[in-house]
């Protein structure tokens, strides 16, 4: 029989099947994670190591799961949010970027030889040598004011009634800045002012960054992208159509552009000054 000093030390699990999270029921809150020594179910890959929640190591997998889970749900990463509460989300989160990393790393993309694991953050390929490491694609957020009112799009690909911020890729060769201006531009036909960084927020779906910034723009009227946009409008504090969820970056960015609008109501909102063409 093992002793029990040679045992692992409690963790709590993050387990996976595809890209849903397993959490026992009824799933209402942070004890919805299994918290033991070893994973509830074997698991079908790596073990990750994701960091500490109160002191306590948080490892996530690919679990084998026998198909009849009794006393188990399995729940989306959004979905994880509202159950979880945000600093477990975010572990969940980064857990399921590990796994699709793991997931599109299984071979190498240069010589198509099965990779072996090298640090917890790289694979390496026997075969020619490359390492391979988590990929993450960075996406800005716009949040354009004007005088007393936000630019809010409403895009074809959104599945709920809300609308949201200007969104969009980088590119290569081009700087954050450049991005957010080029997607104002390409979206609603609309030229901006000075950027303010806002903030940044990983995005695990799959393996994305998103990097708000704040602008103005003075007049001009929207010309609208049609292949990517239903809608785009300047909404006043007070009209305000359904938001984006609150766990998303581009809320929290709506949300303190509300907070400022309501602290100075009187006088308006001041405004940046315009760019320089
Ligand atoms: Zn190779």
């Amino acid at each position: 029989m093992e002793k029990a000093e040679n045992m692992p030390p409690e963790a709590i699990w993050f387990l996976f099947n595809s890209d849903r999270l397993l959490l026992r029921t009824p799933a209402n809150g942070p004890d919805a994670l299994c918290r033991s020594a070893g994973p509830p179910f074997p698991p079908a890959g790596k073990v990750h190591i994701l960091g500490r929640h109160e002191g306590i190591l948080c490892k996530a997998c690919l679990a084998h799961l026998p198909g009849a889970e009794q006393g188990f749900v399995q729940v989306g990463l959004r979905a994880a949010y509202d159950i979880l509460g945000e600093p477990l989300y975010r572990l969940a989160g980064k857990g399921r970027e590990m796994i699709h990393w793991e997931e599109h790393t299984r071979h190498c993309p240069a010589c198509g030889t099965g990779t072996e694991p090298d640090t917890h953050l790289s694979q390496r390929c026997p075969g020619c040598g490359r390492l391979l490491f988590p990929h993450i694609t960075p996406a800005i957020l716009a949040l354009v004011r004007r005088r007393d009112r936000i630019l809010l799009v409403r895009a074809r690909t959104f599945t709920g009634p809300h609308y949201g911020l200007v969104a969009g890729f980088l590119e290569p060769g081009e700087s954050l800045e450049e991005c957010a201006r080029r997607e104002v531009l390409e979206e609603t036909g609309l030229a901006v002012g000075n950027l303010t960084y806002f903030g940044s927020q990983p995005w695990p779906y799959p393996s994305g960054l998103m990097v708000g910034f704040v602008t103005d723009n003075a007049d001009g009227e929207i010309l609208l992208q049609e292949e990517e946009l239903i809608h785009a409008a300047f909404f006043p504090r007070l009209g305000l159509p359904a938001l984006p969820h609150p766990l998303s970056l581009a809320r929290r960015m709506i949300d303190a552009w509300i907070l400022d609008m309501d602290r100075h109501r009187e006088p308006p909102l001041p405004r940046l000054p315009l760019l320089q063409k």
